[in-house]
């Protein structure tokens, strides 16, 4: 077993163009020599009447990306997001271990771009594929093969839906499992074998696609869903010394959560009823879920807690992360957060903070068949 905690690192955008026109204030500060993140409170008021008392707030996580300002020397960029933790998750992939990296934050705050990103700067995502294809085509190790395989899924409304098959009238719901061998799965959905990085792209167009269809149709789907792209990187090695065969078989997971500001119930008043949108049950669930893994008790064998008080089973987003939050995995957050609101970020960066706190066990994931 390999136990560490939960890598944290924050990303702060540039402004749009609206906020940019407004004028609007940054009110993020990063010093990358220490990854010190603060966030400042606001001084100019001309835009909100009701002025709170509000003060700078600093946070430390493992790493801090500036992506605000791209004159700037420290700017960060996809590459340099991908090259400080994404590679390294893909190491681990290859030494056999499971991974997942989720992106959380506000609606606009740069999830999507920091996992999937554009055309012309890809994110996380596609940059991970790619280096996966290079290294099994470059630097293969000796009597090895390769089988990779793709799926890509969403949860909306606590419903899991397929993003690689078609839509349906009406939507095909899909169930997930639990079962020793396998753990927590979801029945039926479509693992597509990939032989190039050509391949993968491929269905990252389809089920972007269906995404987005959903979301012109549907008021803005994509906010309200948890997209789970997934890839299963399975390595067989004969040894011809021992004659024996080995098997590793490692996933990793790549999440774009809804957008974060859909875990605040107390605020379910008419603007949120006229949506027709009730609270994200699987958000509110992961926050609880990370609350109680983070609780210090947890590591304390004294104050053990039961396992049972972690309540993943509670959303179908919890219980299909189970092992990527609280077990068998080596596990990142990327907290994406936007350059001005100071509500959502310090919400953000306290959600952010706690996480920091949560230790996974990842083992590596190896068969021996001699
Ligand atoms: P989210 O998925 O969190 O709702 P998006 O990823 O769609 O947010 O980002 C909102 C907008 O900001 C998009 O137009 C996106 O291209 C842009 N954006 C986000 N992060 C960056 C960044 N680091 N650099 C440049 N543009 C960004
Ligand atoms: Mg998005």
């Amino acid at each position: 077993d390999d136990p560490g905690n939960v890598k944290v690192v924050v990303r702060c955008r540039a402004f749009l163009p609206r906020e940019r026109a407004k004028g609007t204030q940054c009110l993020i500060r990063m010093d990358p020599a220490t990854n010190k993140t603060t966030l400042l409170a606001p001084t100019d008021f001309s835009d909100s009447s009701a002025r709170k008392a509000y003060e700078d707030k600093e946070f430390v996580f493992d790493k801090s990306f500036w992506s605000h300002d791209e004159a700037d020397p420290h700017y960060a960029h996809q590459e340099d997001v991908y090259r400080s933790f994404g590679e390294e998750f893909l190491d681990h992939n290859f030494d056999g271990y499971h991974t997942c990296i989720f992106a959380y934050g506000q609606t606009g705050s740069g999830k999507s771009y920091t996992m999937m990103g554009t055309p012309d700067n890809p994110g996380l995502i596609p940059r991970t594929c790619e280096e996966l294809f290079d290294r099994i085509r470059n630097e293969p190790t000796p009597n090895t093969s390769y089988h990779v395989q793709v799926s890509y899924f969403e949860v909306y409304n606590e419903h899991v839906r397929d993003l690689l098959v078609p839509r349906t009238v009406p939507p095909i719901y899909l169930k997930i499992r639990e079962s020793p061998k396998d753990g927590v799965y979801v029945q039926g959905l479509v693992e597509t074998e990939v032989k190039s990085y050509a391949d993968v792209e491929r269905l990252m167009k389809v089920g972007d696609m269906s995404r987005t269809t959903a979301s012109t149709k549907m008021n803005d789907t994509s906010s309200r869903s948890h997209a789970v792209f997934t890839i299963r990187l399975k390595q067989i090695t004969h040894s011809l010394l021992s004659d024996e065969t080995i098997e590793r078989t490692a996933r990793m997971r790549l999440v774009d959560l809804a957008g974060s500001e859909r875990a605040k119930s107390t605020e379910a008043t008419g603007q949120r009823l006229k949506e027709g949108g009730q609270i994200n049950k699987s958000l509110t669930t992961l926050g609880r879920v990370i609350a109680a893994l983070a609780d210090p008790r947890r590591h304390n064998p004294k104050g053990r807690r039961p396992r049972e008080v972690v309540p993943f089973r509670d959303s179908v987003l919890t219980w299909l992360l189970k092992d990527s939050l609280g077990g068998n995995s080596k596990t990142a957050m990327v907290a994406c957060i936007a350059p001005s609101d100071y509500d959502e970020t310090l919400s953000t960066l306290r959600y952010a903070d706690q996480a920091k706190r949560i230790r996974t066990r990842a083992s590596v994931n190896q068969d021996c068949m001699s």
